[in-house]
């Protein structure tokens, strides 16, 4: 029995201190949700138990008895993590001009190029800061991202060939500079690849995926690519979801099937920069054509056997049935940008989260000059890893609100005037949660979930907040 601030048993839901559980619709045709916003616990019920349930019901009782550790546990996930990953920029320069990149176009056309020497001199450095909190048995993540790596990859080897046995290593590429030898160094050392398709025919990847001086041959790159990683378990495909390419989801995914893709993520584009904001599709009009494609992609999966599993909405399941066992860590607040993971720039500066690299006021230090735990303690960092979904409005009094975390601070920030701000995908946040209990409601979510994702084996996170790492 949960007793109240004066120590008073309390026998009632929604009262007091007994649990606080609100009813959700889920536009299924029997069954509704029952949710308590404040640590995530749910249960599934027929409408016309409703009543019965908040009467008092074993599920409450069962409920009683685990509030505790429901609330502890979702008290360590959005406060108690410490750093295991790092998005690695190795240069600040990228070959392709792509119309919703989140690093300034200066930057990418003449930014800095770590040398091999700092880039070495960075990860001695990482693994020290790492030692200093993991046990030695599990090791820190590397994800070099972009930019585009591959144009500093010489540097790229030599601190993968030096440093494998200390971290797990990944690669975020456009694919356009994925020739033979570097993708055999790539899988020979284990190393999980990114690729970035927009869409399924030339014509529709370029019109985002671009180079600076017109379309190039991005998408035949990505495809090539796609055919010699056949068969290789650690690597996966972003989709960045546009106005653009918002109806040609399915055809997309027959085309990552096709290829026998193991893994995939369909992104909304993150609406930090200007750029970016041109080409996002309207908040009430992703979640139809996104749920259609995974739809889709279920019907293959049955008519194959091949699974290919969407992370990003995998991890919203995950969210929902295991919290701690969630992968990516946008969804979550404070999300995982500089508590899960931080994002080093190639000249050593450090930011919570490589969505804020261009974003000076946001610079937590330099790796060189002042450390990492110096950058996790600034204001800068603060901004972010105090962002709160329980200080935000609407979602402080959201149900779902430990399943969404109002994503994301930088476009919070950037786009919508303010870190208190909500996220930039609420209406889609809300139907990827209905349809997640449609699924759990009808038995179909292990359909779209990893294989083990509840064993010990599955459940390694990889904080991957936009697909630079694979699934495991
Ligand atoms: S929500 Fe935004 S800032 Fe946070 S981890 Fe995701 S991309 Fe980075
Ligand atoms: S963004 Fe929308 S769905 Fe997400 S927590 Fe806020 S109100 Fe809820």
């Amino acid at each position: 029995m949960i007793t109240n601030a004066i120590g008073t048993a309390t026998p009632f839901v929604n009262t007091g201190a007994g649990p606080l559980l609100i009813p959700l619709e889920i536009n299924h045709p029997s069954h509704l949700a029952v949710v308590d916003p404040d640590t995530a616990f749910w249960a599934i019920v027929r409408k016309d138990r409703l009543a019965d349930l908040i009467a008092g019901s074993n599920v409450v009782e069962t409920y009683r008895q685990r509030m505790d550790i429901c609330a502890s546990e979702m008290q360590g996930l959005r406060f108690g993590l410490k750093p295991s990953a790092v998005y690695f920029n190795a240069t600040d320069r990228c070959n392709l001009d792509c119309s919703y990149c989140y690093i300034p176009r200066d930057m990418r056309r003449s930014g800095e190029q770590m040398s091999e020497a700092r880039l070495l001199e960075s990860l001695a450095l990482l693994r020290d800061y790492f030692a200093s909190h993991m046990p030695a048995h599990r090791r820190p993540r590397i994800i070099f991202h972009g930019a585009e790596p591959l144009l500093n990859f010489k540097a790229i080897r030599a601190g993968i060939l030096a440093f494998e046995k200390q971290f797990l290593f990944g690669v975020q590429t456009n694919a356009t500079l994925l020739d033979d030898a570097t993708l055999q160094f790539l899988t020979d050392h284990q190393v999980s690849i990114g690729l970035s398709l927009d869409g399924p025919t030339a014509e529709i990847t370029n019109r985002t995926r671009k180079g600076w001086h017109g379309p190039g041959d991005v998408h035949e790159s990505v495809i090539r690519a796609m055919e010699k990683l056949r068969g290789y378990p650690g690597y996966s495909v972003i989709v960045t979801i546009t106005r653009e390419n918002v109806a040609q989801l399915t055809p997309l995914i027959t085309l990552l099937h096709s290829h026998g893709v193991p893994g995939c993520l369909l992104n909304a584009t993150r609406c930090t920069l200007p750029g970016a904001r041109e080409v996002r599709v309207a908040d009430e009009a992703l979640a139809d054509p996104f749920i259609r494609a995974l739809e889709y992609n279920d019907e293959l999966f049955k008519k194959t056997g091949h699974k290919m599993v969407v992370a990003n909405f995998a991890n919203i399941l995950l969210a929902i049935l295991a919290p701690t066992a969630r992968r990516l860590m946008c969804d979550i607040s404070p999300c995982g940008g500089g508590r899960a993971f931080f994002a080093l720039a190639a000249n050593g500066d450090l930011f919570p989260c490589s969505e804020f690299i261009g974003l000076d006021s946001f610079r937590g230090g330099n790796l060189f000059q002042d450390g990492v735990e110096a950058a996790l303690l600034s204001s800068a960092f603060a901004a972010v890893t105090r962002r709160d979904v329980d200080h935000i409005n609407p979602c402080s009094r959201c149900a779902i609100r430990h399943y969404c975390g109002s994503p994301c601070p930088a476009e919070a920030h950037e786009m919508n005037g303010g870190m208190d701000q909500i996220g930039a995908f609420c209406h889609f946040y809300e139907e990827q949660v209905r349809f997640a209990f449609r699924l759990i409601a009808d038995g179909r979510a292990n359909d779209f979930l990893w294989d083990h994702w509840d064993s010990a084996d599955g459940m390694e996170t990889i904080f991957d907040l936009s697909g630079a790492v694979t699934a495991t």
